[in-house]
């Protein structure tokens, strides 16, 4: 099984996955990634055809896309090239956040920072395309690239707590939370810490799920692999 990861899903459906051969793929962004158990290969596999020949020269059973629901390039290109190989394979995508009623939906992050110039933002995106925000406090795992001198930046990872976030956004006088459709309870300390402080929130929505089979939780994805990977 090849598992590609980079989120507490993967890491938990690797940890579940103990009777099979399963290797772990990650991107290498994060400088200290927290490791999945088991095998585990870093980097890109250069494109569709590189991941076509990583498939066959590892002679691999079944993909599971368990990444990010913002990384949509390496999600688009196993699809590509699991129908390439024939290979069968599952996206396993935790669900969106409930919406709010002072929720505020954009269709990207630059929209989000056009939205919220001017005013104190505590930006939760990451730290690829933070040049476009003006004001506010930046919360990313590695320092951004290049960096953006009118942001203040904390460096830190999940999960959090209300308290902190709390904290946090009082610390920093924050007149809006900017985060990703992310769902999953690992960041989710901050909306309640919003709500409760009277925050409104800007939410990126997702990139459109891609046109494979899918599944929002580890065990559904242990049971499609136990079922014989979709094929019977
Ligand atoms: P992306 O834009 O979808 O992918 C860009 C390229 O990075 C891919 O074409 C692929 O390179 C490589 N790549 C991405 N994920 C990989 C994986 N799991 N294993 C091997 N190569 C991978 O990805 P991204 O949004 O930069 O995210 C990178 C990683 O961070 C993912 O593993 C994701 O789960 C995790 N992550 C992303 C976010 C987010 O908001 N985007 C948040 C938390 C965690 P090649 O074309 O060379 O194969």
């Amino acid at each position: 099984m090849l598992v590609l990861g980079g989120t507490g899903e993967a890491r938990e459906l690797a940890a579940a996955l103990t009777s099979a051969r399963v290797v772990s793929s990650l991107a290498g962004r994060v400088a200290h990634p927290r490791l999945p158990a088991g095998e585990v290969r870093i980097g890109g596999f250069g494109g569709v055809d590189g991941l076509v020949a990583y498939l066959r020269a590892e002679r691999v059973d079944a993909v599971i896309d368990a990444t990010h629901p913002f990384a949509d390039r390496i999600t688009a290109n196993a699809l590509a090239a699991t129908t390439a190989t024939g290979t069968p394979f599952l996206v396993l995508r935790r669900p969106g956040w409930p919406p709010e009623d002072d929720w505020r939906y954009v269709d990207s992050v630059a929209e989000a920072a056009a939205l919220v110039a001017g005013r104190r933002a505590f930006i939760t995106t990451g730290r690829q395309e933070l040049g476009a925000f003006t004001s506010g406090v930046a919360r990313t795992v590695d320092p951004p690239d290049p960096p953006n001198p009118r942001l203040d930046l904390v460096l830190d990872r999940g999960p959090y707590t209300v308290d902190g976030e709390v904290a946090l956004m009082r610390e920093h006088r924050v007149e809006v939370l900017v985060t990703k459709d992310s769902g999953g309870p690992m960041t989710a300390a901050k909306l309640t810490a919003a709500r409760h402080l009277g925050v409104p929130v800007v939410v990126v929505r997702r990139p459109p799920p891609p046109p494979a089979p899918l599944v929002e939780t580890v065990a559904e994805a242990v049971a499609w692999l136990t079922r014989g990977s979709g094929a019977g």
